[in-house]
């Protein structure tokens, strides 16, 4: 009943803007946790069909999907333990982040089993305190990666970094971000560890800070078309739509609990719509009696609890009957809540809704401009707009 629509043309859209906002760098398309939740392997092929030329993801599993669904572009994984064993990355050409001494001894032990040197991307920790080794680690890391290169275990083929904070091109630390990461560049050159991509930008940078552009952008959220920087509006186009169906109406009186508690009770004669979403698909908790839908174009609030699979609306007196189109959140273009509007009721981030959805809520992945990319059926059109009270 729930579903999420999946607009390949937008992921194209945005992939083609960013592509143009990188300027000359490469695009890494990062298609980690199942693509935002946009399905991984349908992204994948959409944005590099307009333009990306590398994917990134943060597990092995991620990587070997990609590969098992016959994609052979260059794949980059930043996350795991230097305990696991990592022949399947390099088995399968996948390049590997080393974030430490103790990783890059892994893939050189990894290379010497398999018969072929790791492709190896040295993070550097430039201030977020994730992964990445720091700044007074990195002379150990750089003469650890030059040994094992000399002994043809690994091949060095990326510099990299993570941003804390690109949102804001004002941000001190970005710029404390940049120059570290300049200082550690150079400390490699003078190790004779000269890659050929440099890489640092998540989508934020790769739209608003051509000096964290080198070679190759790394943009994820942006891909999905939502808008990466608050207040600022580059014309990303949002990619998923969650819809829903209402499956039954009951008209009830004034003072009628509604949902678990309740939380809820109504003041006056209303219809309640009932929708088949709840917190195991998506819809956040805390969005009980925060959230909104629409039905035919209506804005109507969630009331009561939001339950593990099924939400309550008040449509008032509209009239609203089962079988009616929900839609949760979309491009907002015909009014209905986006990604962002959800976050905001959550009061999270854009990025956990979108992965948020639940993996029982199919995933239809259409394209107008290229229907033979088409993995399933077409969407259902939007229902005329009877009328519209934003929130
Ligand atoms: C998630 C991630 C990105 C993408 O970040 P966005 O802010 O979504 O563009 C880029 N690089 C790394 C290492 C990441 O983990």
């Amino acid at each position: 009943m729930t579903r999420a629509l999946i607009d390949l043309d937008a992921i194209g859209h945005n992939t083609r803007l960013l592509a143009r906002a990188a300027a000359g760098a490469g695009l890494m398309a990062v298609v980690k946790a199942d693509g935002f939740g946009h399905g991984a392997v349908q992204v994948a092929g959409a944005t590099l069909a307009h333009g990306a030329s590398w994917l990134g993801v943060t597990s092995l599993q991620e990587a070997l999907e990609l590969r098992s669904a016959g994609i052979t572009a260059p794949i980059l994984m930043w996350l795991y333990a230097p305990f696991e064993t990592m022949d399947e990355a390099l088995l399968a050409d996948v390049d590997v982040s080393a974030s430490s001494i103790a990783a890059l001894e892994t893939l050189g032990r990894a290379a010497k089993r398999v018969g072929r040197p790791a492709s190896v991307h040295l993070k550097a920790d430039t201030g977020l305190s994730r992964g990445g080794a720091t700044e007074a680690e990195w002379p150990e890391m750089i003469e650890t990666a030059v040994r094992l290169r000399a002994a043809g275990l690994i091949e060095i083929r990326a510099v990299w970094s993570h941003l804390a904070n690109a949102e804001d091109p004002s941000d001190p630390g970005l710029h404390r971000q940049l120059e570290t990461f300049a200082r550690i560049r150079a400390k490699s050159r003078s190790a004779d560890i000269d890659p050929p991509l440099i890489h640092m930008a998540n989508s934020a940078a790769a739209l608003q800070v051509p000096a964290a552009h080198f070679d190759l952008v790394r943009p994820g959220i942006a891909i999905y078309g939502v808008e990466p920087v608050p207040g600022r509006v580059f014309g990303l186009r949002p990619a998923m739509t969650l819809e829903s169906t209402v499956i039954l109406t009951k008209r009830v009186g004034p003072g009628t609990g509604v949902s678990y508690g309740p939380e809820h009770v109504t003041d006056r004669d209303t219809t309640l719509a009932l929708v088949p979403a709840g917190y195991a698909d998506g819809v956040p908790r805390r969005t009980g009696g925060r959230g909104w839908v629409s039905i035919g174009g209506l804005r109507c609030p969630i009331v009561g609890r939001v339950a593990m699979d099924q939400v309550v609306v008040d449509a008032g007196d509209h009239p609203v009957v089962a079988g009616d189109r929900v839609v949760i959140f979309g491009s907002g273009e015909n009014g209905e809540p986006t990604v962002a509007e959800w976050a905001e009721w959550a009061e999270t981030n854009p990025h956990e809704i979108l992965t948020g959805i639940g993996t029982r809520v199919p995933r239809i992945h259409y394209s107008v401009e290229s229907p033979k990319e088409t993995s399933t059926r077409s969407p259902s059109l939007p229902v005329e707009c009877a009328e519209m009270t934003p929130s």
